[in-house]
């Protein structure tokens, strides 16, 4: 319509060419184009604010987002069943769950040190070693404060730029507790067997002495005496398990080649007895520091389990050095081997490929939980490498000779 106005203006000016006209014209065309340009801003303002209006609306709701998520994440943190702390490298924490808050008893442990707030050094160091280092940990640790409990600590870094640490605990307190009622109960249990157990076998023994060879009841008393034989090694052997397992072992400096020597000399006649030829190969002397007592047991149970599972051929026990100077004992047989889908549960308790055969040979079932929970327990490793028929080599590595030797 302002375009017509002006178009009109301007034929008039034309068509009636006198100066006043002109004037006229030009000043309805004046006007016109600034009514065009003031419009056209006007309407160039409405779309900016439109957009302003808009992208308002778009950050509202990204803010609402963001915000929703972080709430989310906060109620995840709090519904967890686990003390969460999230803390600067200087160890400043700057966020703690609900459970970390009733843990320790803060309504707002912000601001303060993880020191100040858990009172434990094990865990500052814990935090402090993982940054460092760069590297997640994980540790169990006994907190006293408020009142003591044993923890499973886990640290590790912020994935993004690493500024930030996290700092994880688990209460293992009562699973510690059950775990000490079952370990205390079993070497109870086997404890109290014993007194009944050498009661029987001494009366069975008497009444076996008084008894012709050719009395049908002599048969009943030996396979008394033969199980309440195998009662005992079943008890023997949870007690030695149950002493392993309730604390660390007691460590000296010995001759590992000699106590390997001394074993392998004590089977040498049930190794005649079975025609099997037993070798034993050592360098001149082997210092380990270490528990003398345990290390024997590990090596009798290996060599023991070679002679009883092999029927003919040989036992090879090699201790030696690996290249990177960890020691090595190897127990190698020609025996009835081991079926590859046994082997993942050879070391658990009473695990036994054949029952009968193990009973046969007076086996527990606990020779090898014994020999990975003493390996374990001196910082090593145990495996078996074995094939069905052709014979089984179960490695005992212990941790760098040197470093292992240091007291
Ligand atoms: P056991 O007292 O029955 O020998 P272990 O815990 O010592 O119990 O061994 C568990 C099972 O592993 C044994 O019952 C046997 O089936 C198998 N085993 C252990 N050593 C050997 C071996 N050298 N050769 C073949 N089988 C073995």
């Amino acid at each position: 319509m302002l375009g017509c106005l002006a178009a009109a203006a301007a034929v008039v000016a034309l068509v009636v060419p006198t100066m006043q006209t002109i004037a006229v014209a030009v000043c309805i065309a004046a006007t016109v184009a600034l009514i065009v340009v003031w419009y056209r801003s006007f309407q160039t303002l409405e779309d900016q604010s439109q957009s302003v209006a808009s992208l308002e609306v778009k950050v509202d709701r990204l803010e609402n987002e963001s915000r929703r998520h972080s709430n989310a994440l906060d109620d995840l943190a709090d519904g967890l069943d686990l003390a969460l702390f999230l803390t600067t490298q200087d160890q400043q924490i700057l966020y703690a769950n609900r459970r970390a808050r009733d843990f320790f008893g803060f309504d707002d442990p912000t601001g303060q040190t993880l020191l100040a707030v858990t009172l434990s050094n094990e865990l500052t160091d814990l935090a402090k070693n993982a940054t460092e280092s760069k590297e997640p940990l994980r540790a169990e640790i006994t907190l006293s404060q408020p009142r003591e409990r044993i923890v499973l600590a886990s640290v590790w870094m912020e994935s993004s730029n690493q500024a930030r640490v996290f700092v994880s605990l688990v209460d293992v307190t009562s699973l510690r507790r059950l775990e000490r009622v079952r370990r205390d109960f079993v070497a109870n249990v086997s404890h109290e067997l014993r007194t009944p157990m050498t009661t029987i076998r001494a009366m069975a023994e008497t009444a076996e002495d008084e008894t012709s060879v050719d009395d049908p009841n002599r048969t009943y008393l030996t396979k008394i005496i033969r199980e309440v034989d195998r009662l005992t090694r079943i008890t023997d052997d949870l007690l030695i398990l149950s002493a392993t397992e309730s604390a660390a072992p007691s460590k000296a400096k010995f001759d590992l080649a000699a106590a390997v020597n001394a074993v392998v000399q004590q089977l040498r006649p049930k190794a005649s007895g079975k025609h099997l030829s037993l070798n034993y190969t050592a360098p001149p002397e082997c210092t380990y520091y270490g528990n003398e007592g345990q290390l024997t047991q590990v090596v009798i149970n290996l060599v023991d389990n070679a002679l009883n599972y092999t029927t003919q051929g040989e036992v090879n026990v090699t201790l030696g050095f690996d290249p990177d100077d960890n020691i090595v004992l190897k127990v190698q047989d020609t025996g009835i081997g081991i079926a590859s889908e046994h082997v993942p549960r050879l070391f658990e308790r009473f695990y036994r490929v054949d029952k009968g055969r193990s009973r046969a040979t007076g086996g527990t079932g606990l020779g090898l939980s014994i020999v990975r929970h003493i390996v374990e327990a001196h910082g090593g490793s145990v495996t078996v490498d074995s094939e069905l028929n052709k014979g089984s080599t179960f490695t005992v590595v212990f941790p760098n000779k040197r470093s292992a030797s240091k007291p």
